[in-house]
């Protein structure tokens, strides 16, 4: 029987199936370095998340391992390099979560422009008859930028274009046939963008990639917003340029060290504070279920998973 490893917990309905189907190991409600002396070289297949990732270190107990079949896009916190060279295969759930993720970011770019989640606030503590919020931007029109012009940042500019918004981007290498400028400075796209969106990878490749120079660029009208990782900000940059004026304005949903949140950040008005939800809709995690699935059964079955990192 083949053995799993589960890192983490991911939807109840997916922890049942699972341990109803094979034999599980959940490192999460064990003592994890016993469970490793003891089972770790039984385990054939780890299963985990974007969130609790797989390490080298980890790896390194597992001698048997054959595949890391992993929920959520991002690979960031999975050791690829470690698992290659053991030609341990690794999987991912790409494509299905595009939607979803580019709706939330939508949301947030018109959330911090048009000061909603700031607006609620104000009517709930019961301002609103006695004063009036400062006047928003407009979204309409306006400039795009979006750093990582993949799967997830094509979902974004083709929304873009419902608003009437220039679109223009910044890869490491330009998209072929794409319809939208490429800009091969960054600091460049963000002098450029009222509105600049993160939807590139995590990991050393784009670590600080928005700095306070990016950031300044931007500007003091100019607003980030970030799906992608926190790991891709300079996070005390972005706060000082918040709090400095720098920057006009900030919707995000991950951070440098999730769950928490720099509390300088909390008490200003003009930031968007999401708790890393860019996939959470019922239909989406589904589809992000069902991927898992298909990679593992056909890792069990021929030996590959489908979705391959
Ligand atoms: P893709 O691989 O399709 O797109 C990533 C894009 O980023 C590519 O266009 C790539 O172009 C660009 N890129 C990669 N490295 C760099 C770099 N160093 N500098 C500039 N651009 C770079 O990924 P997806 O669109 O599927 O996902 C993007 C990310 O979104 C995920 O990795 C994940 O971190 C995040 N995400 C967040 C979620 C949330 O809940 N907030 C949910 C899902 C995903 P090129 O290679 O030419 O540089």
């Amino acid at each position: 029987m083949t053995c799993i490893l589960q890192l983490g917990p991911l939807t109840d309905r997916f922890n049942r199936a699972l341990a109803a189907e094979h034999e599980v190991l959940r490192l999460w409600e064990a003592d994890a370095d016993a469970m490793l002396d003891q089972h770790g070289n039984g385990v054939d297949i780890v299963v985990t998340s974007a969130r609790f990732g797989c390490t080298a270190s980890l790896i390194d107990r597992l001698p048997n391992l054959r595949a890391i079949i992993s929920f959520g896009v991002g690979y960031d916190a999975i050791d690829v390099a470690a698992a290659r060279a053991r030609q341990i295969a690794v999987s991912n759930t790409p494509d299905v979560l595009n939607e979803c993720v580019a709706d939330l970011a939508f949301g947030m770019l018109i959330d911090c422009a048009r000061q909603m989640s700031r607006a609620d606030r104000f009517v709930r503590a019961g301002e609103w008859p006695s004063g009036g919020l400062p006047l928003a931007s407009r979204v309409s029109g306006k400039r795009l930028g979006i750093v990582g012009l993949g799967r997830i940042g094509e979902a974004v500019a083709k929304r873009a274009s419902g608003f009437d918004m220039q679109v223009r981007y910044h890869n490491r290498r330009p998209v072929e046939g794409s319809v939208h400028g490429y800009e091969r400075d960054l600091v460049e796209l963000a002098r450029w963008s009222d509105f600049l969106v993160l939807t590139c990878p995590g990991g050393e490749s784009t670590r600080n990639l928005i700095d306070m120079a990016v950031l300044e660029a931007l500007g003091p009208k100019g607003m980030l917003i970030n799906v992608a990782r926190g790991s891709v900000v300079d996070e005390p940059a972005l706060v000082q340029a918040l709090l400095d004026g720098r920057l006009g304005g900030a919707a995000l949903d991950v951070y440098a060290h999730e769950p928490h949140v720099p509390d300088a950040l909390m008490a200003l008005p003009n930031v968007v504070l999401l708790p890393h939800i860019g996939s959470a809709t019922e239909e989406t995690r589904l589809a992000m279920e069902e991927l898992l699935w298909a990679n593992l059964r056909t890792f069990l079955e021929r030996g590959e998973v489908l979705t391959a990192v």
